[in-house]
C-alpha cells in the first residue's frame, strides 16, 4: 500500500505532486500513517451522520482519492452508483478503492476498472482468505496503472513476494469450496452476534464486513471494553469514537463466549 501511494504521487500523468489526496476522516488508520511517512499531503472528509462515506465530499479532489469499500471500522459499504459518482467527479485523478472487506457482502468495483482507466482496486488475502500471515495483496486496474506500479515497485522493494506465499495463495484461491464455507460461516456468525447484541439493546450498524460496529446502551463503550479486557476478551475501542466498539467476528465458539460475557457484565450492572 505504501509503495503504491508513493508511486501514485509521482505518477505525473494523473497527479500534481504535493496536492492533497482525499480520504474519509474515519477510515483505515494506516492511510494517514503512510501519507505522513511518505510526505503525501492529505485532506480528510468527515463521514455523514449515519457513518456512511460522504460521496459529495469525496468528489473534485486535486490529488486523488482513496477509500475502503466497505469502510472500516464502520462496516458500511457504498453501492456501485455511489462509487461511480466519486469516479466520475474525479476524472483526472487516481481513485484507489480498497476492497479489503468486499467479499463479506459489498459489490466489487472491478467491472468499473474497464470503463475508467484511473481506477485502481486493491485487495488482500488477509481477510476473506484468512491468510494475514502470508502478507499478500494485489491490485486490479488498467494496464497503464499496473505498468506504473510494476515500474516503481523495483525501486522500493524488488523482492516482495516469496515462493511459499505464492504457492499458498494460489492454492487458497483455487479452493472455492473451503473459501465459500468459511466465508458463509463468518457471515452467519456475524448475523447471529448482531441479533444477540440487539437483544442486549446494543445499536448495531448493519455490517458488510467481518466485524460489527456497535453502540452499547446499558453501559459505556469504554467500560465494556475495559471489563472484557480483564477477561482477556479483546475488542476495539476508539478514543475518537467513544460511544462505539468494533468487534471482530471469530469462530462460533469465540462469539458465544463473547456474548455470554457481555450478558453477564450487563446483568451485573442492573443489580
Ligand atoms: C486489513 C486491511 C488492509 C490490508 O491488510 P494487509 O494485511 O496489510 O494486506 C487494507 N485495508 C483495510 C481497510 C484493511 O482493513
Amino acid at each position: 500500500m505504501a509503495q503504491m501511494k508513493c508511486w501514485l504521487l509521482r505518477f505525473k500523468r494523473f497527479f500534481e505532486p504535493n496536492e492533497a489526496i482525499k480520504f474519509p476522516e474515519i477510515t483505515y488508520s494506516f492511510y494517514p500513517v503512510y501519507a505522513k511517512l511518505y510526505d503525501i499531503p492529505y485532506q480528510t472528509v468527515p463521514l455523514k451522520d449515519d457513518f456512511s462515506i460522504d460521496v459529495e465530499g469525496m468528489c473534485e479532489s486535486i490529488g486523488g482519492v482513496i477509500f475502503p469499500n466497505p469502510n472500516a471500522p464502520t462496516g458500511i459499504a457504498l453501492n456501485l452508483n455511489e462509487v461511480e459518482s466519486i469516479i466520475k467527479r474525479n476524472p483526472n485523478q487516481v481513485i484507489i478503492i480498497d476492497e479489503a472487506y468486499v467479499d463479506f457482502g459489498a459489490d466489487t468495483a472491478v467491472p468499473l476498472t474497464k470503463k475508467y482507466p484511473n481506477v485502481l482496486i486493491t485487495r488482500t488475502l488477509s481477510k476473506s482468505h484468512a491468510l494475514a500471515g502470508i502478507r499478500l495483496g494485489y491490485a486490479i486496474g488498467s494496464s497503464e496503472l499496473i505498468e506504473g506500479l510494476e515500474r516503481i515497485k523495483n525501486s522500493f522493494n524488488s523482492y516482495t513476494i516469496n515462493r511459499i506465499t505464492l504457492a499458498g495463495a494460489e492454492a487458497a484461491m483455487k479452493d472455492d469450496i473451503y473459501y465459500d464455507q468459511t466465508l458463509n460461516q463468518i457471515i452467519e456468525t456475524r448475523e447471529w452476534t448482531k441479533q444477540e447484541l440487539e437483544h442486549l439493546e446494543f445499536e448495531v450498524i448493519p455490517s458488510q464486513t467481518n466485524f460489527l460496529f456497535v453502540k452499547p446502551t446499558k453501559i459505556t463503550a469504554k467500560e465494556l471494553y475495559e471489563t472484557l479486557k480483564q477477561q482477556e476478551i479483546y475488542i476495539r475501542f476508539f478514543e475518537n469514537l467513544e460511544d462505539y466498539l468494533r468487534i471482530s467476528i471469530g469462530s462460533e465458539d469465540d462469539m458465544k463466549t463473547f456474548v455470554n460475557e457481555v450478558t453477564n457484565i450487563i446483568n451485573s450492572i442492573k443489580v
